[in-house]
């Protein structure tokens, strides 16, 4: 019985050309053994398929308009906090002025 791990893997493996990691040799017709192994006929060599599930922006291309956006907005906390920095030395300098 095949597991649905093990159909994840023969699609992926329909879609792309994997070859062994020691010879080279194309494992395209190498059947799957159990756990998703495949040993190479050419040098015996044994990998294993792992299936990994990653969370990707749907949309690419919002997710770069995000990061824009919030990029001009970290470029806007610098001015805005030298701006405040400024007024409140003045400030200080105003009430030291004021008290002496
Ligand atoms: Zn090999």
């Amino acid at each position: 019985m095949t597991s649905p791990l093990d159909e994840v893997v023969r699609e992926a493996r329909a879609k792309e050309n994997y070859r062994c990691a020691r010879c080279d040799y194309p494992l395209g017709d190498v059947p799957l053994g159990s756990e998703r192994c495949v040993t190479c006929p050419e040098c015996g060599y044994e990998m294993v398929f792992e299936v990994k599930v990653q969370l990707l922006p749907r949309d690419p291309e919002f997710d770069r308009e995000i990061r824009s956006r919030l990029g001009r907005l970290e470029r806007m906390v610098l001015p805005v906090s030298l701006v405040l920095m400024a007024m409140m030395i003045g400030l200080i300098i105003v009430v030291v002025m004021l008290v002496l």
